[in-house]
């Protein structure tokens, strides 16, 4: 398929601020997919070449696009970069510049999206000595293939700045229509085998190439990574022992959810988002490799900082702070991070995720040897609600997040978020203890001080399974340092959109609308009703809202989808509205 097709396509996407128009328009085109680019094309929409755990990247800053346009445009890179000043954005100024130069294209030279998809490979695996002026000259010929409207996307791709925010289950709902011509009829196999491969391309070619069949061959596989079950929450530990009965109650670790794969001596280590961490964690590897006694394997821990001077834990912020090679190499010493592992997925050839939880941890330990880095998470067994609180209150005491009860006879659900798992964390005094994980969509410009940063106050939403869209729940404007403010403005206005997204369902109208991207943790003091926000509101209800919200952590390792649902909010706002009828009763 030629590539000027697809890019039709994200021109009608990007014109859209409906989320069903734009299923639509995805699964129409779907339709008229072969298997041979199905894979490719789903890359592309996801805005990636591979999935991010392959950890492939493009490579190309600004200033090199820039000279790639100058070049196959004739003009100077001073008059690319002023015209940039002028646009804001680089495929604006493609698309300006090539449209007055060749306003029609010659057939015969126009690319297939399989073709534009190879070059952006090679120009992303081009690496070492002269890389940079190899990757400019393969974009420039690419450019000079294309149409304006096609190098407008090209451009964008490059820098990562697409900004169509499809997100998956738009592109999970759309493949089913295609096939089935029903969006939920293939929906439930095409998710499990995502969970259990996290690559949406390759699950798109298998069910073009083997159809339903191919869907349920998907098993799990030692270097691909899983995605992560996940937890639900009550607010005490009677309410749990209620619901699961006698459970297993492990401590809550504030850190880093990692995921390792083991094959012999080759470990891989994906983050919650299944991108690949692992250069990140030499100490954990080496861990791995002294004390995991097992061929193959892949288990899930959480990642903590440890002081040994206090033997005490780091807060999240400090374990995160490993990005640059000497930081790793100089934090691994300062601060050894500890894996405490908590569940085992796969050993020795074998799938354990359909193993009930008490089987799985019990090979766990017996497969982790002494030693400081690789660890087993404390629990205890109980069906006493007294024993529970008691664990609860000894674990707050030291300063961890809280526990998570775990039924015994579970099985792990790759990508679920249900009642195997419950989280309990500080109590739910009246007041909102626990945090919320906001996905911002906008944000408006400053009043007063902070005019001069250009951004006052952000706009946040939390995520909306039922209809797969973003639905507003406050306006947070505190939270931040001067810089971090600045830093902010920078990365949202490179999702920068002229009205709202697709996805994102507002009433309150910011004054720059961006794709969502960024989760950030939020605190605020309650949940109320308000009839501004959107979030859980209906014609006969008002939105949810956040009293006073300010930011408590910077960008979390969460894709916009696992930000905190509606569904959450709605029960965080029932337990509130619990706690306070017994607080008011004493
Ligand atoms: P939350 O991010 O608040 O939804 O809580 C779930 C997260 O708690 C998981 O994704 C893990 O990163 C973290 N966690 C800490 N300790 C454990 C544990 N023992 N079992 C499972 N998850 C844990």
């Amino acid at each position: 398929m030629l590539f000027s097709q697809l890019a039709e396509v994200f021109e009608r996407l990007e014109a859209t601020s409906k989320r069903l128009e734009m299923f639509e328009i995805l699964s129409e085109f779907f339709k008229k997919v072969s298997k041979e680019e199905a894979d490719k094309i789903v890359y592309l929409c996801e805005e990636q070449l591979l999935p991010p755990f392959k950890g492939l990247e493009i490579g190309m800053a600004e200033k090199m696009v820039e000279r790639a346009i100058a070049k196959v445009s004739n003009k100077s890179p001073e008059d690319i970069t002023r015209l940039y000043k002028k646009l804001g954005d680089l495929g604006l100024v493609a698309k300006e510049v090539l449209a007055k130069k060749r306003p029609t294209l010659f057939q015969s030279k126009a690319p297939t999206i399989s073709e534009v998809y190879n070059t952006l490979m090679k120009i992303a695996q081009t690496t070492g000595e002269g890389s940079i002026e190899r990757k400019i000259i393969e974009l420039t010929g690419l450019l000079t293939r294309v149409s304006a409207g096609e190098a407008k996307f090209i451009v964008r791709f490059v820098l990562g700045s697409l900004r169509l925010g499809i997100g998956d289950p738009t592109i999970m709902d759309s493949l089913s229509k295609a096939i089935t011509g029903d969006r939920m009829k293939l929906r439930t196999d095409i998710e499990r085998a995502y969970n259990l491969c996290s690559d949406l391309g390759l699950v798109a070619r298998v069910l073009l190439e083997k159809g339903e069949r191919g869907l349920k061959q998907f098993k799990v596989q030692v270097g691909s990574p899983i995605r992560m079950a996940l937890a639900e929450r009550l607010p005490s530990a009677q309410e749990i022992i209620k619901k699961i009965g006698k459970c297993a109650v492990e401590t809550k670790y504030d850190g880093l959810r990692l995921q390792v794969h083991k094959q012999g001596d080759k470990i891989e280590i994906f983050s919650r988002n299944q991108e690949r961490m692992t250069h990140m964690f030499p100490d954990i590897i080496q861990g791995i490799k002294k004390q995991v006694k097992a061929k193959s394997a892949i288990l899930e821990g959480e990642a903590v900082a440890f002081n040994e001077e206090t033997g005490e834990f780091f807060p999240f912020q400090v374990t995160i702070t490993r990005k640059r090679k000497y930081e790793i190499e100089e934090r691994a010493k300062e601060a050894p991070l500890v894996l405490f592992t908590f569940d085992l997925l796969y050993v020795n050839g074998k799938d354990l995720t359909q193993k009930p939880y008490e089987e799985r941890t019990k090979m766990l330990a017996k497969i982790i040897g002494k030693g400081f880095t690789i660890r087993t998470a404390e629990k205890i067994i109980t069906e006493n609600p007294k024993e529970l609180e008691q664990f609860f209150e000894e674990n707050i005491e030291r300063g961890t997040e809280g526990i998570i009860a775990k039924r015994l006879d579970s099985p792990y659900q790759a990508g679920a978020r249900n009642f195997n798992w419950i989280k309990l964390k500080r109590s739910y005094r009246g007041e909102l203890q626990d945090t919320i994980d906001v996905v911002i969509v906008g944000y408006f410009k400053g009043r007063g001080l902070r005019a001069r940063f250009g951004i006052g106050a952000l706009l946040g939403a939390v995520y909306d399974e039922k209809t797969d869209s973003f639905k507003t729940i406050c306006k947070i404007g505190s939270g931040l340092s001067e810089e971090k403010w600045v830093e902010i403005r920078k990365l949202l206005d490179k999702l920068k959109v002229g009205h709202k997204p697709a996805r994102v369902d507002s009433e309150i109208k910011a004054d720059v609308w961006c794709q969502p991207r960024y989760v950030f943790t939020v605190m605020a003091d309650e949940i109320t009703l308000s009839p501004l926000h959107t979030a859980g509101k209906s014609k006969e209800k008002a939105g949810f809202a956040l009293r006073f919200p300010r930011i408590q952590g910077w960008i979390r390792d969460k894709k916009p989808e696992d930000a905190t649902t509606v569904k959450e909010i709605e029960k965080l706002f029932k337990m509130q509205k619990r706690v306070e009828a017994k607080t008011l009763g004493g």
